[in-house]
């Protein structure tokens, strides 16, 4: 068989939708002019970017376009919320987010932690659900900023932001809130006032624009420090030549996103769940992480017991299959992932687990094929385990949970 490309990693990027690249192409060849230039010449990028910001006011469904500032990526939104409330409110030493956050939020923190600020991290439970208990004894009178993302990368799971939003407003209404929402963009709807979050971030490429283009959603009563200082666009809150065929191509790819939420609840979730369905039922001792946590329709994490995430992922490899695992290389060694261990996930499955997370371009012949060929890819594997003895038990027992 040829090798083809099945490409089930989304939630690490996404293709570029054809749409999207097709309306950036004019703002690269011909309307090049700068948005803030005075002449003819620069009205068409000038209203382009307009319009782009009104997509993006109706995807996140704000009440004003000017509560929208673009940035070059989820990062870059996360660092513009986070440091830009805290430089507005000097004066409050305490912050709290999870111990699941994407590094670009828990490595900051980490760094403030450092320079004075005292942080409280959130634990989850073994489904990687939040422990709203513990974030609700941690706001304080000197609690500044709560940061949580919509839904973890890693597992897919999604957290209850209106009832956070809710629990923060009761306890201390000066607190801000900001949400990573990098992993829910054009899988679930967005709805800023309906969540009631000051701030909230997404980038381009996790839901089929390019990479370098992102998006924070600033509510108008929230004030923040600009990242980057110069010139006076994004009202002053973000310095630099807006990047005006990259921001045509986020806008459209919100408008897309709006038009696929249904596809992607209805059909993207059923090939998820028919793919997990799949291995469950056919590779004994397979674990879903999350249980029976609610998940975004396109993510999976699934543990193999007693082998290693990355020769799992070389072998699919060879097939043309992308999947991710849940370690990071770090210093030459490999760390199972922090969300995982947050989640106690036992350490005979956390080195073997997989994330496989698909999007409106995965189709059904694609699922089928990693179902047929995954069980002997695992089986491969777990003959040259050096743990026969406690595999031989569990495939007795063939429980998969
Ligand atoms: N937040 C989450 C939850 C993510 O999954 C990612 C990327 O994987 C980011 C933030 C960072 O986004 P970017 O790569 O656009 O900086």
């Amino acid at each position: 068989m040829d090798k083809k490309l099945i490409y089930l990693d989304n939630n690490a990027t996404t293709k570029v939708d054809e749409r999207v690249l097709e309306v950036m192409l004019p703002y690269f060849k011909n309307e090049y002019a700068n948005p803030s230039s005075m002449y003819e010449f620069a009205k068409n990028p000038g209203h382009a970017l307009k319009e782009a910001r009104g997509k993006l006011k109706d995807f996140f469904n704000a009440a004003n376009e000017k509560e929208i500032i673009f940035t070059s990526c989820g990062s870059e939104s996360a660092n513009m919320a986070i440091r830009g409330v805290l430089n507005m409110n000097k004066n409050k030493k305490h912050i709290i987010t999870t111990k699941v956050e994407h590094p670009c939020v828990l490595n900051l923190y980490q760094t403030l932690e450092k320079q004075g600020y005292s942080v409280d991290y959130i634990g989850v439970n073994s489904n990687g659900e939040l422990d709203l208990a513990q974030l609700d004894d941690a706001i304080n009178d000197d609690t500044a900023l709560v940061s949580v993302m919509y839904a973890n990368n890693e597992t897919g799971v999604i957290y209850p932001i209106q009832k956070i939003s809710e629990i923060i407003k009761n306890k201390n209404p000066q607190t801000k809130f900001f949400v990573d929402a990098v992993q829910v963009a054009g899988k679930i709807p967005i709805d800023v006032q309906e969540l009631g979050v000051d701030l909230l971030g997404v980038s381009g490429h996790k839901f089929h624009a390019p990479k370098g283009v992102g998006a924070l959603y600033c509510n108008s009563k929230t004030v923040i420090t600009p990242l980057i200082i110069g010139g006076h666009q994004e009202r002053g809150k973000r310095a630099g030549t807006e990047n005006v065929p990259y921001i045509v191509g986020l806008g459209k790819a919100a408008e897309l996103a709006q038009d696929y939420l249904k596809y992607e609840a209805t059909e993207v979730k059923r090939l998820r769940d028919k793919l997990e369905a799949g291995i469950l039922k056919n590779i004994y001792n397979a674990r879903l992480n999350t249980g029976a946590a609610i998940r975004v329709p396109n993510t999976t994490n699934i543990g193999f017991e007693y082998i290693e995430g990355e020769l799992i992922l070389l072998h699919l490899s060879d097939l043309g299959i992308c999947a991710s695992s849940g370690s990071a290389c770090t210093s030459g060694s490999l760390e199972p992932s922090h969300v995982l261990r947050a989640m106690n996930v036992p350490f005979t499955a956390i080195h073997g687990s997989i994330r496989f997370s698909l999007s409106k371009f995965t189709t059904e012949d694609e699922i089928d094929y990693v179902n047929s060929v995954l069980p002997d890819i695992i089986e491969k594997i777990r003959n040259i385990s050096p743990y026969q003895d406690e595999l031989a038990k569990l495939k007795k027992l063939k429980n998969n949970y």
